[in-house]
């Protein structure tokens, strides 16, 4: 995709839907993807942690999930089409997994809203395959590290918020050619 950069990070020129097209051509060829869908706060907080900047600008994708960015980028004269929000490409690759039967792995938020979230994804998407999950206050980060290489995951949905979430993609992302996505929240939207 073309990219617009607005406040030091370079957001894609897509829809939703040409977004997630791409993303299905990944998965079905195995790619190794790194997506951030940079809400206002994560943009904020790559001005203020250079470390964290540096972090995001190594992601594959970076989507504007914030009407600011929206209107920043048409106030620079290079307009981006549309919002492109981390919780609905979720449930649209939930739905992709569904109907190809890829494999998931779920990681972070609290035990409980976790095991709501298995709950509701064994209902409504029951042709995806959990390959695994653990939830987001673990004490050994290596161990969950070894847990999803040996899962062998088409899609790692992580939820710790950010910043922890984009560090830990980016530290463990050659651990299995998937679709890694930072979801903050959205487990707990999911759940409920
Ligand atoms: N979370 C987690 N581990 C942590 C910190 C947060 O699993 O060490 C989870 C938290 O339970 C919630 C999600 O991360 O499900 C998003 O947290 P928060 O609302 O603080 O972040 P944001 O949505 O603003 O990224």
């Amino acid at each position: 995709f073309e990219t617009v950069n607005v406040l030091g990070l370079d957001f894609i020129k897509a829809t939703q839907t040409e977004f997630l097209e791409q993303l299905k051509r990944d998965s079905q060829t195995k790619a190794n993807r790194f997506i951030v869908t940079a809400n206002p706060e994560i943009v904020l907080a790559s001005k203020a942690d250079l470390a964290y900047a540096k972090t995001i600008r190594s992601a594959d994708y970076v989507t504007a999930d914030g009407i600011g960015i929206i209107k920043g980028a048409k106030i620079l004269g290079d307009p981006l089409p549309e919002r492109v929000t981390g919780y609905d490409t979720l449930v649209a690759l939930l739905s992709f997994a569904n109907k190809h039967q890829k494999r998931v792995f779920f990681l972070g938020a609290r035990p409980a809203v976790l095991q709501q979230v298995l709950t509701k994804v064994a209902t409504n998407y029951p042709n995806l395959v959990i390959s695994g999950s653990c939830d987001g206050y673990f004490k050994d980060e290596a161990k969950v590290a070894e847990q999803i290489k040996q899962a062998e995951p088409d899609f790692v949905f992580v939820a710790l918020g950010f910043p922890k979430q984009e560090f830990f993609i980016a530290k463990y992302q050659d651990l299995a050619s998937a679709i890694w996505m930072g979801v903050g929240g959205s487990f707990d939207v999911l759940s409920g």
